[in-house]
């Protein structure tokens, strides 16, 4: 780093406080005592579920403690237990395999392009060894969706989608989540809403929904939520059905229903930095950008690029260059997971077959968060440190014979 390096100086990891109008309705909730969401006959939760339901399009959503617990949830209403198998990304994070785990069934990872979507190849090829995808939209990047459900749909593939990435992102039109039988978002903080904790389950069929809020805990009050099937589907499921409680509260279904108001514009905003970031990186000699197909309307809350092929000393150096700036990248290539950057022979719990392939990606991303936080000009600023340092790196790798 030179003398006078222009340094960045925001925190990746701050968040934008909870909107008044959210902090005001959550004070409302905490004068009435009336926390728990079967406390009130149609209270914040049972509002919030109707308004998640019509934002997405969906016929019923269930507001639930995490988004882990909504994918743990939502294999068990499709009948996933122990020793089922489950096909999933390589590319994704410890919650998803970790769900898969959680009802005792064995992940079947499918690997991951350059483009940092499944590799559709690698599904249609393992299609046949399970009867559910966990599809991770990681990252917030979305594989062609028609033909991960062309395939999916010829092989009698069920397809639970993991939108913890892709609240408010869209692929020609159709809402993340929609895709599939199910789909699952999280409410926790480094998402798109924040309510600290929390995870929504979507879905348009009467009995998975049915089980779904019985498998929540609805201690037989579901008649109480805003949005539910017929009691005809409860009738078929409630004596079949384990309470596995993992409800939401009323508080923080108060701190949510403000955000989603916003969440359209929220993550406008986030894809606007992303582009700032995105056009700044452009061209950087040894520097891949992920370009993103017209198809799909993502939402930039992070950004990742390609280093690839690079010697794993020069990556750490540029992520150590980088931090002496004040610019915190994520490297999935680290032997050892840190932080959020687990990869898929981290999970030791749950077998797996090497993916050379993805292995030479996964080498080559780093990551980054951008908060809202951020200003434009930041992002601006956080591309040109990023541009620098790989260029030094770069250059100095030219001299080395790379
Ligand atoms: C955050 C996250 C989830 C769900 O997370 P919770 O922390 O359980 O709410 C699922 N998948 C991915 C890829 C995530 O990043």
């Amino acid at each position: 780093m030179s003398d006078g390096a222009e340094i960045f100086t925001g925190s990746f990891t701050q968040q934008e406080p909870i909107p008044e109008d959210a902090i005001e309705a959550a004070i409302d909730v905490m004068r009435s005592g009336r926390l728990h969401r079967y406390n009130t006959e149609d209270g914040e939760v049972s509002a919030l579920e109707r308004e998640f339901a019509a934002y997405t399009g969906a016929k019923y959503a269930l507001a639930v403690a995490s988004g882990g617990y909504a994918m743990g949830a939502a294999l068990r209403a499709v009948g996933i237990g122990p020793g089922d198998k489950v096909l999933t990304n390589a590319f994704t994070l410890a919650p998803v395999p970790g769900a898969i785990a959680g009802v005792g069934a064995q992940p079947v990872f499918v690997g991951v392009t350059e483009a940092l979507t499944i590799d559709l190849d690698d599904l249609e090829a393992k299609a046949g060894e399970a009867r559910v995808l966990m599809l991770s939209h990681m990252r917030g990047h979305l594989a062609d969706m028609d033909r991960l459900m062309a395939i999916c749909d010829a092989a009698g593939v069920t397809v639970i989608e993991d939108c913890a990435h892709t609240m408010g992102a869209a692929w020609r039109g159709q809402m993340s989540g929609r895709d599939g039988l199910i789909g699952c978002y999280s409410v926790q903080t480094y998402k798109h809403m924040n309510a600290g904790e929390g995870g929504f389950l979507v879905t348009d069929d009467d009995d998975i929904a049915a089980r779904a809020i019985l498998l929540s805990g609805s201690y037989m009050l579901y008649g109480r939520h805003g949005t539910r099937p017929p009691e005809a589907a409860f009738e078929r499921a409630k004596y079949l059905t384990p309470n596995i409680s993992g409800r939401m509260d009323n508080l923080r279904a108060a701190i949510l229903r403000p955000q989603l108001r916003k969440l359209d514009a929220q993550c406008a905003a986030w894809t606007a930095r992303y582009r700032v970031v995105e056009a700044g990186l452009r061209g950087t000699p040894g520097l891949t950008v992920i370009e993103r197909p017209e198809e799909e309307r993502f939402v930039g809350s992070s950004i990742q690029f390609l280093l690839g092929d690079w010697p794993t000393s020069a990556i750490r150096d540029v992520i150590a260059r980088c931090a002496g700036r004040g610019v915190v990248l994520k490297w999935f290539g680290g032997a050892e997971p840190e932080g959020f950057t687990s990869r898929y022979d981290s999970w030791h719990y749950a077998p797996s077959a090497p993916l050379p392939k993805s292995d030479r990606i996964l080498a080559s991303i780093l990551d980054m968060r951008l908060p809202l936080t951020f200003s434009e000009a930041d992002c601006a600023l956080i591309a040109r440190i990023i541009r620098a340092e790989v260029g030094a790196v770069w250059q100095g790798l030219g001299q080395a014979a790379r």
